[in-house]
Parts: structure tokens; C-alpha cells; sequence
């Protein structure tokens, strides 16, 4: 008889294991707290634009490889879409300059070598002063690895890192910049084409993956929050949530996949990151202009990334805890005066919707990284998942599928063990 692993948090660390144990012919059993899978990667409808919308603008690149391999296992890999080649517009609005950069399609980042594929004024050797990057240690920042001042940190640089570790970059750990810079940029264009969910990121990356638990059997509680680990002997004996407990058997296995405070809660002892940030983003009920790019690069304003969706612009805004407070109808305000100017587009605040998300990410910085605990604990059939385990990477979707691929493969071991 198939042995009973318990996910807890339907988040993407949580479902990545899960579809990992369910193909495995492990008897799943997933149990989120909230009425919803997710977690920080979720759609919604919302009232005030009439539309069904993200939580946040996600982003992978076709190098983010294990959540490839993630949606392609649960069928909707198509469902994640981009242009053909690496192309990356941007727009200055201190200046009103547009430019495009262009990382073809390599193995190799060539682009490098030709001017007219370049950032605009930069040299090839602006570019070879990024390579103390490529293999910084994790106690180094950013800042004091490569220069961050000049036209490549401005249009590319700065961008890319703040997307990526969403803490100003120079303060950033150069041990994660450099896990994006060897995974991406340094890949070639081939690994760098940009990708959205198109339809949403619940349609592509969770309810595929719940619908696919469920054909094979896995029960999917929602509203059913772990409160309490009882332990016995090294091993985790029993789950507490709340109103109803479960004694796990021999052999059964627990992976906790919840974010870091709940983790910290729940494990006694346990270090995790404890310093978070803030991503803001906005959307406005607008019909995106012919020819407006799914994805534009914006500097020398509010907004970072402009987003065109069917009736719908939107924008993200990384390291955004000075936003939070900020009141709602003038930050939207001043986000729609940035959008009319980079889409090129008139008229009145449309109808709107802001969604901040106040601990988006853990603290991208050398201190908080060194805080991440990998998958094993104390317990040996306990195994942590998250963005926030020490993956190697900022907390992004590839670093989840990556922690809950792990976890899923301790489970694997354990039975082999
Ligand atoms: C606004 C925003 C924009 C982002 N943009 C990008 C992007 O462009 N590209 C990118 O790659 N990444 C992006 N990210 C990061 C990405 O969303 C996260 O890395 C990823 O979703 C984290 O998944 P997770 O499963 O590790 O954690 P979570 O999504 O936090 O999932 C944890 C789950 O556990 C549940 N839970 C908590 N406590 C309990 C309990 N006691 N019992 C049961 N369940 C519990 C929670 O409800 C939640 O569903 C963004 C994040 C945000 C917020």
C-alpha cells in the first residue's frame, strides 16, 4: 500500500512536491490554509476593474527551467507565453528615449559584441565588469562587486536585479545576482526569453496542478491550517489542525511548505529569514494600444515593468515598502500619469486596482541569505519547501519548483532509505 505524504501550503513549493509524490504513486494528502491554492502567485476576480487578476505581474525567463519542467507536468507549459526571440523594450521617461534590447537567440550572450545590439552607450567593456558577478561569493553585496552607476547598470543592470532580489541592488547579495546572471543573461537569449501567463497564473500554474492531484487521488483540504508538529523519537508522529489531528504511520512523510513565519512557529528553533519586502502592482482597466509590447522596461520613473494584457494595463514595482503606506487613489494616480507617458496613451484614471503584497519576498541581502535553511530537519521525515529555503536563488517561482522538487526527492529517498 502506497505510504501517505502530507504537503502542507498549496503554494508553488507545495504543489511542485506534491505532483512530484502524486506521479511517484505516493498517496498524497495537501492541506492549505486559506480557500485558495497559490499563495503569493495567485488570480482573482476583482470587483473594482471587473477583471480576473494576479496578485502580482509574475515573470519567468525560458532559462527558469525547473518551472518549465513544472508546467509541463501538469500540461500547461503552453500556456506560458512570450515573443520568439529575446527582446527586451524599454522606455527612459526622464528622457523619452526607447530603445530595444536584443539577446537573440544563443547559447552564448553575443549580443555583447554587437554595438547595435547593445544597451545604447555602452562599451563591451561596461559588460566584462559584471564578470566579479558571475561567481561572488554570498556574503559579498552587489555593490561591492561590479559598478552600480553608468548607462548599463541604469538600463539593464539596476532592472534586472531589482526584479530579481527586489532590494535596491547594490545592497543585494552578489552570491543570488550571480546565480540570475549565470542562469540567464550569461546563457544567451536562448535562456532569456521572457514569459507571462497569459491567462492568468492560477489558470497556468495552480488549478492545473490541483485538478491533476486530485485525478490521481490526492486529497486537497482548503481552510485547514496546521497549528502543531507532535514528534516522537526523530520523527514527526502527528499533524494539529485545530478542530481535527492526524497520527501519521510509519513511513509517512510531512513536507512543510509554508512561509517563513508560520515555518518558525511550527518548528521551535528553527532559523528562517525574518526581514521582508514589499512588491506593489497596479491594474487599470484599459485596453492596451496597438502595437503596446506584453512586456516594457521602464526607467527613470515610479513604474518598472509595464504589462499589456487583454483590457488591461498593469504595472509591478519591486522593493516597494516606501508604497505601502502611501494612499491608494494618489499612488494610482501617480502610476497612471507614468503608464499614459510610457504606452503612449491619454485619458482619466480608468477603473484600478492596487494590490501590495508587504512581505512579497524575504530580504534579498547577504544577511537574510545566510539565514535559509535547506530541505532536511531535525526530523527525519520532515522536509522543508519555499522560496525562502536556501535554493540558490532570490524567491522567485524557479526557486520554489526547485525546493519542492527537493523535498519531494528526500520523500523519494526516505522510502528507499
Ligand atoms: C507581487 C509578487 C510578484 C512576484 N513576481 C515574481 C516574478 O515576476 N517572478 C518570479 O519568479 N517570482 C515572483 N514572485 C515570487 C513568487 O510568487 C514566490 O516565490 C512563490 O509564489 C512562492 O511560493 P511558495 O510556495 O514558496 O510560498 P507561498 O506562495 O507563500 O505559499 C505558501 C502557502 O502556505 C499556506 N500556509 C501558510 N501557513 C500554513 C499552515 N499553517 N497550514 C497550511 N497552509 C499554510 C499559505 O496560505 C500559502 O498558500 C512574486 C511574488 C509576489 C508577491
Amino acid at each position: 500500500m502506497a505510504n501517505n505524504v502530507h504537503v502542507i501550503g498549496a503554494g508553488i513549493s507545495g504543489l511542485s512536491a506534491a505532483v512530484r509524490l502524486a506521479n511517484a504513486g505516493w498517496q498524497v494528502h495537501v492541506h492549505e490554509a486559506t480557500q485558495q491554492a497559490g499563495g503569493r502567485c495567485r488570480s482573482y476576480f476583482d470587483a473594482a476593474t471587473g477583471l480576473v487578476i494576479d496578485n502580482g505581474n509574475h515573470l519567468l525567463l525560458s532559462g527558469n527551467r525547473h518551472a518549465l519542467a513544472y508546467a509541463r507536468s501538469i500540461g500547461t507549459e503552453a500556456g506560458l507565453v512570450g515573443p520568439e526571440r529575446a527582446q527586451f523594450p524599454f522606455v527612459d521617461l526622464a528622457t523619452g528615449r526607447r530603445w530595444q534590447l536584443d539577446l537573440g537567440d544563443g547559447r552564448l550572450p553575443l549580443w555583447v559584441f554587437d554595438s547595435n545590439r547593445r544597451v545604447p552607450d555602452t562599451a563591451l567593456s561596461d559588460y566584462l565588469a559584471l564578470s566579479p558577478l558571475v561567481w561572488a561569493s554570498a556574503a559579498r553585496r552587489v555593490g561591492d562587486s561590479i559598478p552600480t552607476s553608468g548607462p548599463l547598470y541604469q538600463r539593464l543592470v539596476q532592472p534586472l536585479l531589482l526584479a530579481a532580489l527586489n532590494v535596491d541592488p547594490p545592497e543585494g547579495s552578489a552570491g543570488l545576482a550571480g546565480a540570475i546572471v549565470r542562469e540567464t543573461l550569461l546563457a544567451g537569449g536562448r535562456a532569456c526569453r521572457p514569459l507571462i501567463a497569459r491567462e492568468g497564473l492560477s489558470a497556468v500554474l495552480v488549478e492545473p496542478a490541483i485538478r491533476l492531484l486530485q485525478d490521481k487521488g490526492a486529497a486537497v483540504r482548503f481552510g485547514h491550517e496546521l497549528r502543531g508538529l507532535g514528534t516522537a523519537a526523530g520523527i514527526v508522529s502527528e499533524l494539529k489542525f485545530g478542530d481535527d489531528a492526524g497520527m501519521l504511520g510509519a513511513g509517512d512523510a510531512v513536507v512543510l511548505a509554508v512561509p517563513p513565519r508560520p515555518a518558525a512557529s511550527l518548528l521551535p528553533g528553527l532559523t528562517t529569514p525574518s526581514k521582508f519586502r514589499a512588491i506593489v502592482n497596479a491594474h487599470f482597466r484599459f485596453n492596451p494600444p496597438a502595437g503596446q509590447p506584453p512586456i516594457l522596461g521602464v526607467v527613470g520613473g515610479l513604474v518598472e515593468w509595464l504589462f499589456a494584457f487583454p483590457e488591461r494595463l498593469s504595472v509591478t514595482i519591486s522593493n516597494a515598502d516606501r508604497l505601502v503606506d502611501q494612499p491608494r487613489e494618489e499612488l494610482a494616480q501617480a502610476i497612471w500619469v507614468d503608464i499614459c507617458k510610457a504606452a503612449g496613451v491619454q485619458g482619466d484614471l480608468p477603473p484600478w486596482q492596487i494590490v501590495r503584497e508587504r512581505r512579497a519576498t524575504f530580504e534579498a541581502t547577504p544577511e537574510q541569505n545566510a539565514l535559509r535553511p535547506g530541505a532536511v530537519t531535525a526530523y527525519k521525515n520532515l522536509f522543508l519547501a519555499g522560496d525562502w529555503t536556501d535554493t540558490g536563488l532570490p524567491a522567485t517561482i524557479e526557486g520554489s519548483v526547485r525546493s519542492g522538487n527537493r523535498a519531494a526527492d528526500l520523500v523519494l529517498a526516505m522510502r528507499q532509505g
